[in-house]
């Protein structure tokens, strides 16, 4: 994972109170995880670091486009994200008790990559479902040609089942000719 050491905050030399970390997400970092629903994508994410005398909290600020397949004509589109999270990180042993949003990392630890953490703050911010946004007079902008082919495809397994049935029925009625 040598080409994400970009991604590396060095908290150790900064000075206690905020820093601001600028990052553009493309092609290049979600390629780099494996089976990505995001493969592509234009996605800003401003990390603003407090440092304080025993932790760190880091807020990240995610802003962008990122280009997935749509689950109903499967054609890619942009989908529009946003999200804001935080996170803490505390130096030490890990203590159990502390909720989802806390890191341990070891005292020794001099920088922090955030690699990881952005591309699941991208995820959390994709919504559940899927598919092109409906335009601004609430219709589908589903590609009607793709929606057409998929569609023809369910016929035609239907038909098949049609053959297969008539083709007994054809052999009903040789055995009732018996
Ligand atoms: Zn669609």
């Amino acid at each position: 994972m040598s080409k994400m050491s970009r991604y590396n905050i060095a908290f150790k030399g900064l000075s206690q109170g905020k820093h601001e970390f600028l990052y553009e997400l493309d092609k290049s970092f979600f390629g780099a995880f494996e089976n990505s629903i995001v493969e592509d994508g234009q996605v800003s994410v401003n990390i603003v670091l407090e440092k304080q005398s025993a932790l760190l909290v880091l807020w990240f600020y995610i802003d962008g486009t990122v280009n997935i397949q749509c689950d109903r004509c499967l054609e890619l589109f942009d989908q529009p994200i946003s999200g804001k999270n935080r996170i803490i990180v505390k130096f030490g042993e890990e203590n159990l008790d502390d909720g989802d949003d806390v890191i341990w990392v070891s005292v020794n630890d001099y920088q922090l990559n955030v690699a990881q953490l952005m591309y699941e703050f991208v995820s959390l911010a994709l919504p559940i479902r899927h598919v092109h946004p409906d335009n601004e007079n609430g219709k589908s902008v589903c590609d009607p040609e793709m929606i057409d082919k998929l569609n023809n495809l369910n016929v035609s397994k239907n038909d098949e089942e049609d053959i297969t049935d008539s083709r007994w029925d054809g052999l009903k009625k040789l055995l009732d000719n018996e």
